[in-house]
């Protein structure tokens, strides 16, 4: 039986404008000692701008240009900077067969011939001939290539939420052992941003399903359960497998949210450690 006193933290947590879908997830919160970060969308804000670009045998225009071509329907938040920085007009574009690449980035064909955009897994992937990675000092490096040969990258730079580094040093402090960041970003981005918030265990260069498996890695290694913070985008089946899923609500999918046991109606990071700390109050008021 659930004590009465779980009904009143469920009001609690809708006042901070928190979603939890039922009695039994706000109790098993009592019991999570290691909490999985997504980074892009969940910790960081997910809108990329373009700071940098390295064009090969084109100019800068025409790089972001053939980017913004082929992202222009991709819903990755990376897609979406590189398409509103697009100094060129989009109109009479002969493209056709757009396929988005989870965790590389896309593909299409733009007049006749192959035009990638993504990171180096799918430069390498494709055998680009000219390609080299960069090691990024900062940011996220989109790489661009066109009938086979490489043309350049961009590095695009999104920033920390306001209050992640709060809530990292706030679920520290209300006893959560293990605090995780996943992300298919690159290895340098990824170490910058976990040193930034205080996150000591990372992993990056991560492909979708590689997060869940980590979860579950996780679920078996732990004595406690394991919750997993994520914006839903490529994330749906690590928020249905973990113990207990968090969704970021306003970016996150449909399907994010159906998968999801708590929903941050707005996505401040902030509201994670007072459901938690909700969730101890709750039990410890329950008879
Ligand atoms: P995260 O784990 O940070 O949420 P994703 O799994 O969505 O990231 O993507 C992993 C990496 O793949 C990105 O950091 C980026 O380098 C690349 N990528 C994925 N989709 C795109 C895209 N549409 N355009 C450019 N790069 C992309
Ligand atoms: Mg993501």
């Amino acid at each position: 039986s659930v004590p009465l006193s779980y009904f009143s933290g469920i009001g609690a947590a809708s006042k901070i404008g928190v979603l939890v879908k039922g009695s039994n997830f706000l109790e098993g919160l009592q019991k999570v000692n290691t909490i999985v970060f997504d980074k892009t969308g969940t910790l960081t804000k997910g809108e990329f701008s373009v700071i940098a670009t390295a064009p090969i045998n084109i100019d800068s225009q025409q790089l972001i240009h053939l980017a913004a071509l082929a992202e222009q329907s991709s819903p990755h938040p990376i897609a979406q900077a590189l398409v509103k920085s697009d100094p060129l007009p989009k109109s009479s574009e002969q493209l056709t067969n757009i396929q988005e690449i989870v965790g590389y980035g896309v593909q299409a064909n733009y007049q006749g011939k192959q035009l990638l955009v993504g990171n180096a897994r799918l430069m390498e992937k494709n055998s680009v001939m000219g390609f080299q990675a960069v090691t990024p000092t900062t940011g996220t490096l989109v790489y661009v290539a066109y009938d086979g040969h490489y043309v350049g990258c961009l590095t695009v730079a999104d920033t920390l939420k306001n209050d992640a580094a709060a809530a990292i040093k706030s679920l520290k402090q209300l006893g959560i052992k293990d605090i995780v960041m996943l992300t298919g970003d690159n290895y340098a981005t990824a170490k910058n941003t976990a040193d930034r918030l205080g996150i000591n265990s990372f992993k990056a260069e991560l492909l979708p399903q590689d997060k869940l498996r980590i979860v579950k890695e996780y679920q078996q290694q732990s004595i406690g359960k394991v919750a997993f913070v994520g914006d839903g985008l490529n994330d749906t089946p690590v928020l249905a497998g973990s113990d207990i899923g968090i969704a970021m609500g306003a970016l996150g999918s449909d399907a994010a949210i159906e998968a999801a046991d708590i929903v941050l109606m707005h996505d401040n990071p902030g509201a994670i450690p007072q459901v938690f700390s909700i969730s101890q109050k709750t039990s410890r008021i329950a008879i």
